[in-house]
């Protein structure tokens, strides 16, 4: 659906993407993560042909990027692209318009796309009079308007409430199912790992990992991690790597990887004779493969 071939660009000589490569499957969730600045909203704006990369090529269902290719893809961008005092169906109206919508498909598609997403019943409202989250499925269901292949989403429920979460990733479940392609952005590690089925993990302009969740975690040769806390710090870390357990430190908490399954009983026999006042055993995370990825390169 997707292919990102050597993409590189530079500002004012310094390299911001360098060699980037993606592809994405039709029908999949594709996962952009990456820390501030490391070159997503530069990647989005070069697929969607608003700006230019210095080398490398782009194809979208087969066809070079360009002007023509546009239609296939939606956007619905990290800050909202509304306009308050409008309502939502003078909004949906007015970017049908831009698309070139003939009159009849406008109306069936300002229907269609308010409904999914939850916004039939307040058609006539000003955007202004709108909660956040209501006006971030605005934003989405501009991004549909037009009946895209590509939908690409700019972090879609950052700021949101949890409720307003829940919707919206529905939402994305259901785009999906329609058959829609995602690229979605997010700085929430817990969106990536409910939504997406391919993830892609970006770092000074370049893609470091890229896999379904299942492939990021064999890179880490982890059964499970403990966290643990003690007072006697020193101790519990010559005992843990006595017995192979890996010390990683997550902010400020004292981690292990353990390299195979124990059993409880098992894991407080290794620190037996020190002082420890919490166990957390948690399952490999994105999170944790995120940080591995990024911090090691
Ligand atoms: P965020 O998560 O904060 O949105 P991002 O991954 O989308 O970050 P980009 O906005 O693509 O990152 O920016 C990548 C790098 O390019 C940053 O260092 C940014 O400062 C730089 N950059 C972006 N646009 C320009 C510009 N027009 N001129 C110069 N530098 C730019």
């Amino acid at each position: 659906m997707l292919a990102i071939k050597n993409l590189n660009k530079s500002y004012n000589q310094r390299k911001v993407l360098q060699d980037l490569n993606l592809y994405i499957e039709a029908g999949e969730i594709y996962g952009l993560l990456g820390a501030n600045g490391a070159g997503k909203t530069t990647t989005i704006n070069i697929i969607c042909n608003l700006l230019k990369a210095d080398s490398g090529d782009i194809t979208i269902n087969h066809q070079p990027i360009s002007d023509a290719t546009k239609k296939l893809i939606g956007i619905a961008p990290q800050e909202n692209l509304l306009y308050k005092t409008l309502t939502c169906a003078e909004n949906l109206k007015f970017f049908a318009d831009i698309y070139g919508l003939d009159r009849k498909t406008r109306q069936q598609q300002l229907q269609i796309t308010l409904a999914a997403v939850n916004l039939l019943d307040r058609a006539k409202s000003p955007v202004e009079t709108l909660s956040g989250g209501m006006q971030r499925r605005l934003n989405i269901a501009v991004a549909l308007v037009h009946q895209p292949k590509l939908v690409i989403l700019d972090e879609p429920t950052t700021g949101l409430d949890i409720e307003s979460r829940y919707e919206i990733w529905e939402l994305i479940r259901q785009l999906k199912n329609q058959g829609i392609t995602i690229l979605l952005t997010t700085h929430l590690l817990d969106e990536a790992e409910r939504l997406c089925n391919k993830i892609g993990i970006l770092k000074n302009g370049q893609i470091l990992a890229e896999g379904s969740l299942a492939q990021l975690r064999n890179l880490i040769p982890a059964a499970e991690i403990l966290v643990v806390q003690t007072t006697e710090e020193e101790q519990a870390i010559a005992r843990a790597q006595e017995y192979g357990f890996t010390l990683k430190r997550y902010g400020n908490e004292l981690g292990f990887w353990l390299p195979e399954p124990l059993e409880l009983k098992e894991i407080l026999a290794r620190f037996e004779g020190i002082k420890i006042d919490a166990i957390a055993r948690q399952p490999v995370r994105l999170e944790h493969i995120y940080l591995e990825v990024t911090q090691k390169n």
